[in-house]
């Protein structure tokens, strides 16, 4: 999908979320497009659509702003998902032009894609939630299709430039594809990382 910069291509709005992804009460709101093929999608179908809604920065504050008393109330805010949020980088930064500092905007990433994006996300996005899938590069492999050691060097590079308290590290139990032996492996190459803060959970098959 070849997206205008600073358009968000949007699926779906979630609103009055809390303690699900970020803190207090947060609106999520999920993007389009992924670089992984993970093999218990819960949006496989939904990617698939060629088309979606495009809408800017502008668009999107006044959608999610009707919130702005709980953000404010809570210390949450808006979490950028997907799909793949930073596939949608260029984004963040005028969002949060518009938005001010007071909302705080998270993302939620593989970081399955180029350090350029990350980069650019780092410098607005106050929390990333990493779904770091699996530490070993075969298993990360055969159920994403994809390759851990550029998510795993674009987290060490988030994990020095942020620092460890802006990251949270999601290790999931992914039936059929690791065990609790390889999900504590990779808490312990992710604590070798830098990484302090973690949610371990379990992912439900489709
Ligand atoms: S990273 Fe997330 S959105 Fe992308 S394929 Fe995997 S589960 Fe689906």
């Amino acid at each position: 999908m070849n997206v205008q910069k600073n358009l968000f291509p949007l699926l779906r709005i979630a609103r009055h979320r809390l303690g699900i992804d970020g803190q207090g009460v947060t609106t999520l709101v999920a993007g389009a497009s992924c670089p992984l093929h993970c093999k218990w999608c819960l949006n496989k179908e939904i990617l698939k659509k060629n088309e979606v809604e495009l809408i800017s920065p502008e668009e999107l504050y006044d959608r999610v702003k009707i919130d702005d008393l709980y953000y404010q109330a809570t210390g949450g805010g808006v979490t950028f998902g997907g799909g793949e949020s930073l596939l949608q980088a260029a984004f963040f930064e005028p969002f949060r032009e518009i938005c001010g500092d007071s909302w705080r905007l998270c993302a939620e990433t593989s970081l399955a894609v180029p350090r350029s994006l990350v980069e650019l996300a780092e410098q607005s996005i106050d929390e990333f939630i990493v779904d770091c899938k699996d530490m070993n590069p075969e298993i990360y492999h055969s159920y994403t299709g994809g390759d851990q050691s550029l998510m795993e060097s674009n987290l060490q590079f988030l994990i020095e430039k942020a620092g460890p308290e802006r990251v949270v590290v999601r290790v999931p139990l992914i039936p059929e594809y690791n065990t609790k032996d390889a999900q504590q492996s990779s808490v312990n190459r992710l604590k070798e990382l830098g990484v302090t803060r973690f949610d371990l959970f379990e992912y439900v098959k489709r």
